[in-house]
């Protein structure tokens, strides 16, 4: 087919304006993947943090309750102490009267179950009284770390020690004491009460804890008085260095903290409160393993789900770019057959230039597109000499043979992008030029009339015995008097004016 001009084109296949459909889906499925994982994430990490709250009130209530125990405990030994001091300063330590005392401190001891002993000092450390009725020979506590504390400190509180072994059971004890003056105030011995550790195991045992967890009683300088789970060398030990003292107890009394022991390395999430009446702290702890161990095993039966989500949606996702790709593909097919079906119905099939109906929609647009631009656009009508004869003397056959002939003559003239050649209708041809003026119109006229001559097709009918054709040109700007039947009229009356003046010639329209 010949060239046409390039608006017919864009009026015969128009390409379909969509969204990029592949791309959109192939984004859409990402999307539902990142969404379906950051959401699942997010809970995830939404339910951990319920767990850690949870434990935090939980270790924080443990701490309250074991301050309040502690300090019960202590207040407890504290009033044997301050009425031990009050009857030694006013009774003084005559033989009756330690007869007397040592039977109270019994009774002390076995009324009141935290109490291991009470012991009472003279100044230089030797035994005076103690609830133990027994006496060791030259037994004197003035090494004690309790006995020098108050020996050498005026201040009459009470004083707890770090955890010791006692000389008279061998068990662990916390000393707990208070310093005796004489009537002048100075010093003149030591009350001691001894606290059983075995007491405090067993209120710490009392607790419903996983294996991991812990409790502690400490002094504020970081000494380990009791402990859950108990073992002999923790006991004494300090934990000055570990987080809680450097970082927490000294900027709050009382707090949750997940912290590394620094005794059995075991993370733990830890409620601590340091008690303000004593220098103690008591700390309770849960292993994060156990706490987050439920919230852990739901995290993987979550990540399971979320990545067979996220393959299911994938292999979904794959299925449905392929359908998409197989749509858009039988799609274009069809859009060429389209085409192609389009293309054949606007051209003649038996010389393979364009028809009448392909003709009229380019003269439409081109005029209007002309008349815009003020710019001359031209026709040419052509038609073979003496053709009803030729067809008597060679036959149909041959006649058609001649059309196809005259038309390969008149497309391989055209060398310009817009130019339309038309079988206009039985061996009647046209060619519109677009942006072309009458000069240029005859001119290729010209050029067409000889190209057919110089087939030399023979017809005998003809004056030159050779196959000749007549042309008739018009040219114009399209405006109100020049449309579309004018071009069309005044071309044909060229024509007719060339066959009149003899036929084979170019004749422009006057
Ligand atoms: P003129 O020089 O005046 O044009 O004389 P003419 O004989 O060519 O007269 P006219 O143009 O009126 O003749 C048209 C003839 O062309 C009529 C018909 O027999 C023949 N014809 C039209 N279409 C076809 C076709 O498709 N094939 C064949 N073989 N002949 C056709
Ligand atoms: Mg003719
Ligand atoms: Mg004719």
């Amino acid at each position: 087919m010949n060239s046409h001009n390039d608006d017919s084109k864009v009026d015969l296949v128009q390409p379909i304006k969509r969204a990029p459909v592949l791309w959109l889906a192939v984004v859409a499925i990402f999307f539902v993947c990142v969404s379906i994982v950051t959401f699942n994430l997010w809970q995830l990490e939404h339910a951990k943090e319920h767990e850690l709250h949870q434990a935090e009130i939980s270790t924080t209530n443990l701490s309250k309750s074991l301050a309040q125990q502690a300090e019960d405990t202590f207040d407890e030994a504290d009033v044997i102490l301050v009425d031990l001091v009050e009857r030694i300063q006013v009774d003084g330590l005559a033989p009756a009267q330690v007869d007397r005392l040592e039977k109270l401190l019994a009774r002390h001891v076995v009324e009141t179950e935290q109490l291991q002993g009470v012991f009472v000092y003279d100044r230089a450390g030797n035994w005076i009284v103690s609830s133990f009725g027994i006496k060791p020979p030259n037994a004197n506590n003035a090494d004690r770390e309790y006995f020098k504390y108050h020996e050498q400190n005026a201040n009459l509180g009470a004083h707890i020690g770090k955890a010791v072994r006692s000389r008279t059971t061998n068990a662990w004890v916390i000393p707990f004491s208070r310093r005796v003056n004489d009537a002048q105030g100075n010093f003149d011995g030591v009350v001691l009460a001894t606290l059983d550790m075995k007491y405090f195991d067993r209120f710490f045992d009392r607790f419903h804890m996983d294996d991991e967890g812990a409790i502690f009683l400490s002094m504020t300088d970081g000494t380990i008085l009791a402990r859950r789970p108990f073992t002999d060398d923790v006991i004494g030990k300090s934990i000055a260095k570990g987080e809680m003292f450097t970082n927490y107890l000294s900027k709050s009394m009382s707090g949750t903290a997940m912290l590394t022991s620094i005794i059995d390395n075991v993370t733990r999430l830890y409620g601590y409160r340091q008690l303000e009446k004593y220098p103690l702290v008591v700390a309770a702890a849960l292993s994060e393993e156990s706490l987050l161990q439920e919230w852990r095993a739901n995290s993987y039966k979550s990540l399971v789900i979320i990545v067979s989500a996220v393959i299911a949606n994938i292999l979904f996702g794959m299925v449905l770019v392929q359908q998409i790709r197989f749509g858009l593909q039988a799609e274009t097919k069809m859009r060429i057959a389209q085409s192609a079906l389009e293309k054949l119905a606007l051209q003649d099939s038996m010389t393979g230039l364009s028809n009448r109906r392909h003709f009229e929609r380019v003269l439409n647009i081109e005029f209007r597109r002309s008349g815009r631009r003020k710019k001359p656009l031209s026709l040419i009508m052509l038609d073979i000499d003496f053709f009803k004869s030729f067809n008597d003397a060679y036959g149909h056959f041959a006649g058609d043979q001649c059309i196809v002939a005259v038309a390969d003559s008149l497309r391989a003239c055209l060398n310009r992008a817009g130019d339309l050649a038309v079988r206009y209708g039985g061996e009647e041809m046209a060619i519109f030029l677009p942006d072309n003026d009458a000069e240029g119109a005859f001119a290729l006229s010209e050029k067409i009339r000889l190209s057919i001559l110089a087939r030399q097709i023979p017809h005998a009918d003809n004056p030159l015995g050779i196959v000749t054709v007549s042309l008739g040109c018009y040219s114009c700007v399209p405006d109100e008097q020049n449309t579309i039947e004018t071009l069309i009229q005044r071309a044909d009356a060229a024509l007719y004016s060339a066959k009149k003046a003899g036929r084979n010639m170019s004749r422009v329209f006057e």
